[in-house]
């Protein structure tokens, strides 16, 4: 007779408890619960485990739209980097043939019981990290007829699908402020908000592979001193004093602040939902904005998949698909979705204290706390799209870069790899403000760094909507610098 204690997931120990737990919280589908409790992430990728958490799902009441089986990420088996280091990228197709299936029709996907609010102040389009971190600040302001509107479940977009790095190092002052500003929130937020995010603080460290990007960092390395970094030009014998398994004669110098930090993203996103909701905002999952209505120079309602709700104002916050939200009510954004493809291994002993990036290449590595080596690399050929597949191509080129890099990963065996998409801006850096509209405000643009300036630009962003001053960036990062040509642009990019 299964117990309370039975394990359903034994690769991530979770038993069936947790699962109940998860439920009764109100995350009712596979893909919700795998988010929120971790089970089908280990090495079996759910070969052993989604049919006995959807038989318990079922038992305590989910329907089967709820039970349909979520994404199960190759490789098939773990597979080690020394093998697909072997494997020559440039005979391997460009995009992501494999991984994500087309999403399903909106008659098989799970529904709220909950029906849609008649009206709401502030609508948000789009349930990532911006989004809820944005109702949840709203909200403790006192800003409460919030409703946040997610077409998937929550985690579905980039900030479920992110490699958690927290960096102050920047090239721009304000890029460095809105940082500092979000690892001082990270740090406060397990306590605050109940949540563990698993925050790491073990510093990145930035190598430089020729003379080019040395110089590079000699002239970045003023403005983060200027601006409060710790950051230091090392030496790669210094450097592998940090990392001793990197090879020192791949590269010439290297960037470090201890600073910097890597997290676990999911747990943000409950975090924010939870406080959100506890405050009166609502979250509507699996509903999509399809849809706005206009007068004159407002938006009057945003239309969606399951009715239409009046409201005040509108944040676009919906990432890679802003571009696409904005042009349902007619209005032109820069932005350009690309996709980034990113892996984990199985978990080790702790032997990586920073997250490693290669300047020029755009590989980075970091390990988690739970063990993992979490690590990603960008593909210039990849070409702009809102497509979610994985490749072999990346995994062959992501092997190739990390056993240069660091000999030792070798025998490390990958366990899971997926895409998600840049929201990519000409200057790189965020849209806010009004566009088209004028209580159409923008949260979006945020390229590879989302995740990190999400807790201080909703802090902001929040402040300034419940009637605060405008910060610089409120009036900086509008949409119209791109016709004004007052560009100032972010080049520390990676991945
Ligand atoms: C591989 C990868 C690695 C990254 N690494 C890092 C990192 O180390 N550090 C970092 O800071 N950032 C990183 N990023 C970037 C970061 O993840 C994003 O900038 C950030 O998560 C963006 O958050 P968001 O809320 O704007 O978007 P998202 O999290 O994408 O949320 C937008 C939501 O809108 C929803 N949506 C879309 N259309 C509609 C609609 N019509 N109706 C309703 N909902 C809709 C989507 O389903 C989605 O959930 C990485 C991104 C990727 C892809």
């Amino acid at each position: 007779m299964p117990t309370a204690k039975t394990l359903l997931c034994a690769c991530e120990d979770v038993t069936r408890a947790e699962v109940r737990r998860a439920f009764q919280a109100g995350h009712r589908d596979l893909e919700s619960v795998k988010r929120y409790t971790g089970f089908g992430t280990g090495p079996c990728q759910g070969k052993s485990c989604l049919a006995l958490v959807a038989q318990e799902l079922l038992r305590l009441g989910a329907t089967p739209a709820e039970v349909a089986p979520f994404t199960i990420r190759p490789p098939c088996d773990p597979v080690a980097l020394s093998a697909l280091a072997g494997l020559d990228p440039a005979s391997l197709p460009l995009g992501g043939g494999r991984g994500e299936p087309a999403p399903r029709p909106p008659e098989q996907l799970p529904r709220p019981s909950a029906a849609l609010p008649a009206r709401a102040d502030v609508v948000v389009v789009g349930g990532g990290i911006m989004g809820l971190a944005l109702a949840s600040e709203l909200a403790r302001r006192g800003v409460t007829d919030v409703l946040v509107l997610e077409r998937g479940y929550l985690n579905a977009g980039a900030s479920g699908r992110n490699g958690g790095g927290v960096r102050a190092q920047w090239t721009t002052p304000t890029l460095i402020r809105l940082a500092k500003r979000s690892l001082e929130l990270c740090r406060r937020f397990a306590v605050e908000l109940g949540v563990n995010v698993w925050m790491r603080r073990g510093g990145y460290l930035f190598l430089a592979p020729g003379p080019a990007q040395v110089g590079w960092l000699e002239r970045t390395l003023p403005v983060h001193e200027a601006n409060g970094l710790r950051t230091r030009l090392v030496t790669p014998d210094e450097a592998c004093e940090v990392v001793p398994q990197l090879d020192r004669r791949r590269f010439l110098a290297a960037s470090w602040n201890p600073d910097d930090a890597v997290v676990f993203p999911w747990p943000f996103l409950w975090g924010y939902a939870a406080r959100a909701q506890a405050l009166g905002a609502q979250v509507a999952t699996f509903t999509r904005v399809t849809g706005f209505e206009r007068q004159g120079a407002r938006l009057t309602a945003v239309v969606t998949d399951r009715g239409r709700v009046a409201c005040e104002t509108v944040v676009n916050a919906a990432g890679a698909w802003s571009k696409e939200v904005a042009a349902l009510c007619g209005v032109a954004l820069p932005n350009r979705p690309t996709r980034h493809e990113i892996l984990v291994t199985e978990a080790m002993t702790p032997w990586l204290g920073p997250l490693v990036s290669v300047l020029g290449n755009g590989l980075y590595f970091s390990q988690s706390q739970r063990g993992e080596l979490v690590g990603g690399m960008g593909d210039p050929e990849e070409p702009e799209g809102l497509e979610l597949g994985t490749s072999l191509r990346f995994l062959a080129r992501f092997a190739r870069a990390i056993t240069a890099c660091a000999p030792a990963t070798g025998h490390l065996r990958v366990v899971r790899q997926w895409a998600g998409c840049y929201d990519v801006t000409p200057d790189n850096n965020p849209i806010l403000g009004a566009a088209g509209f004028e209580n159409f405000l923008q949260l979006s643009g945020f390229v590879g760094h989302g995740f990190m300036m999400a807790p201080a630009v909703a802090e902001l962003m929040a402040g300034w909507m419940a009637g605060g001053p405008p910060d610089e960036i409120f009036t900086r990062f509008t949409v119209d610098r791109f016709a004004r040509g007052a560009l100032a642009r972010e080049e520390f990019i990676i991945g």
